[in-house]
């Protein structure tokens, strides 16, 4: 038996509570929280660590943590997954103001095939330039309207289960037109969320879309600076004015 075959055998004999603390003992960003590995802190409360990534793909790359272990996201529970997406905002909002940065890509790799390469789950906040030559495109294939009705339906399934909602009528050619006029406002209004949810796993929207909902962001804080200075938003203030 080599190394590796023993590994995996004491990786298989272990209780999830063993797996939970030999992973955190084997992870680079636990360490980093715990403060035994040295790193570029930028901002820290209760519930996650915001550090400056060491392999930047841009200049001021941050990589956003939860303090405890979690893999992947589905693991991670709503409450901290809630607080990392409005720190994620305001991270997002830091650069810009920071950087003068034109945009910011947030970036998550959930899973091996989708390019996690460490194990700590992180959301990557990546600061944008004219011209920098990243690449974030995504491709852009096509499909056809019988593929995107049954995806819809495996998806709607999927959803309904984990919301706990009313199973809709499968869609098919005929059951169209009962989803274009629905009997109730309610009905509709469900119907709406659901094909929201729908579209947005289908179909992420190209640049002009991105463009218009930062100026519109950009454009609501400018409107009510009170609001933005009463919650933590005050913290970053400080830590934008460290990058200037
Ligand atoms: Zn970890």
């Amino acid at each position: 038996m080599d190394e590796q075959e023993e590994m995996q055998e004491k990786l298989k004999n272990m209780s999830p509570e063993e797996l939970r603390k030999f992973q955190k003992e084997q992870c680079i960003f636990c360490h980093i929280i715990s403060g035994k590995v040295q790193s570029k802190k930028i901002y820290e409360d209760e519930k996650c660590l915001a550090i400056l990534d060491i392999n930047p793909a841009n200049p001021g790359h941050i990589l956003l943590l939860p303090k405890e272990h979690y893999a992947i996201m589905p693991q991670i529970p709503d409450d901290i997954l809630g607080h990392m997406s409005m720190l994620t905002k305001a991270l997002s909002s830091a650069c810009l103001k920071a950087f003068k940065a034109s945009g910011t890509n947030i970036f998550i790799a959930n899973g091996i095939v989708a390019g996690q390469k460490a194990q700590h789950f992180m959301i990557h906040i990546i600061p944008r330039m004219e011209k920098d030559n990243l690449n974030f495109t995504l491709s852009e294939n096509s499909t056809n309207e019988t593929d995107r009705i049954q995806l819809k339906q495996i998806l709607t399934k999927k959803i309904n289960e984990i919301f706990g909602l009313k199973p809709e009528k499968e869609e098919e050619p005929q059951a169209k037109q009962e989803t274009i006029q629905p009997s109730t406002k309610e009905e509709q209004k469900k119907e709406t969320n659901l094909d929201k949810i729908s579209e947005k796993i289908q179909s992420p929207k190209p640049k002009k879309k991105s463009k218009k909902s930062l100026e519109k962001k950009k454009e609501i804080k400018k409107k009510s600076p009170k609001k933005t200075k009463k919650t933590k938003r005050a913290n970053l203030d400080d830590i934008a004015k460290l990058f200037t």
